[in-house]
């Protein structure tokens, strides 16, 4: 008998088709082995030397020298760096002008890397490149939220190979992110706890769904996840905000980050993935009641007409068979490709 399951944060349904259920190892991808990709490539705009090829940087890591994480403006950026926002009503009609900021983050200098295979210390450099933005951008005025995403591989939406990941700084909140917020806040008046630490406090107790538990943090597949594999890495302090991650919670988050993704790469054969970090708003950083964490998202299958008419999803793997799938994937944190 198929199974439903509430997603507590969002009170979204979504079907546990154990019919048409897959065992996890099922989903690894079925494609012909990615040719190897070169360390330089000479049209790459990412690449080492030819810089020129992108909007000049806003940050790098280290500031001078040879860099290896570098910000850049994203030269097809979906809003306008200058100007403000104005808000238009007519009628029914609400419009804004496209203010915004769209920034790129070239992750390491080695065209052939990606995430599962960098060394630690590389991702916390990206963690802290990430964090250094978010808060800068968060100071703008004209920012009301900044959305952290990495997209790997065509069925994430990327075509570009050098390892990046983006931040968007909209001049609005959407309502998927206000959503979140606001059943969060309702949790808090009735219940006098924020959600997110109910739910960890629970997770930790049975870990059946859990994968991976460091010091600050741990991942886990979410009780109503909507799709196989999709994996939450929760810091285990009350933190409403991304911003608010000291540095010895990103070396930590790093090591995390880097295992999840490398038990999906080995696991999965280097699915691709999205992967996202969902944070309060600037304006209720500090709150009680909400919690980030960092949503990473295999694109192993494809939404379809019924995800798109009910708004539901229907995960053919349970989430507690791909938390041990996941657990008995064997990774090494020191292997890296030079
Ligand atoms: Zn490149
Ligand atoms: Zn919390």
């Amino acid at each position: 008998m198929p199974e439903l399951r509430q997603n507590r944060f969002t009170k979204e349904w979504v079907i546990m088709s154990t019919e048409r259920a897959k065992r996890p190892e099922d989903l690894r991808v079925q494609h012909d082995p990615r040719p190897p990709l070169p360390a330089y490539s000479e049209k790459c705009p990412f690449c080492p030397g030819n810089e020129r090829l992108a909007p000049p940087a806003v940050m790098a890591i280290p500031a001078d020298g040879k860099w290896e994480v570098r910000i850049v403006p994203n030269k097809f950026a979906a809003l306008s760096r200058e100007g403000e926002p104005w808000r238009k009503i007519e009628r029914s009609r609400r419009s804004l002008n496209g203010v915004g900021i769209h920034e790129v983050i070239v992750e390491t200098p080695n065209h052939a890397l990606t995430t599962a295979l960098l060394p630690v210390e590389n991702v916390a450099e990206i963690l802290r490149a990430y964090q250094q933005r978010f808060t800068e951008i968060s100071a703008d005025p004209r920012i009301t939220h900044v959305t952290i995403f990495k997209n790997h591989g065509a069925a994430a939406g990327t075509s570009l190979e050098h390892p990046h990941s983006q931040l968007i700084g909209t001049p609005v909140i959407s309502s998927q992110v206000r959503n979140r917020v606001y059943e969060a806040l309702r949790h808090y008046d009735e219940f006098g706890e924020c959600i997110f630490c109910e739910a960890i406090k629970e997770d930790l107790a049975s870990p059946a769904r859990v994968v991976v538990t460091t010091q600050h943090f741990f991942a886990v597949e979410p009780f109503a996840s909507s799709t196989p594999f999709a994996t939450y890495i929760y810091p285990r302090r009350h933190m409403a905000s991304f911003g608010a991650i000291s540095d010895a919670e990103i070396v930590d988050l790093a090591k995390v980050l880097k295992t999840v993704l490398a038990k999906l790469y080995v696991g999965l054969q280097n699915p691709d993935f999205n992967y996202t970090i969902r944070t309060a708003p600037h304006e209720n950083a500090g709150v009680l009641y909400y919690h980030w964490y960092l949503s990473v998202i295999p694109r192993l299958t494809r939404v379809a007409g019924f995800e798109l008419g009910s708004g539901m999803f229907i995960n053919t793997v349970l989430p507690e068979a791909a938390a041990e799938f996941l657990r008995n994937v064997k990774v090494d944190l020191a292997a890296a490709a030079d």
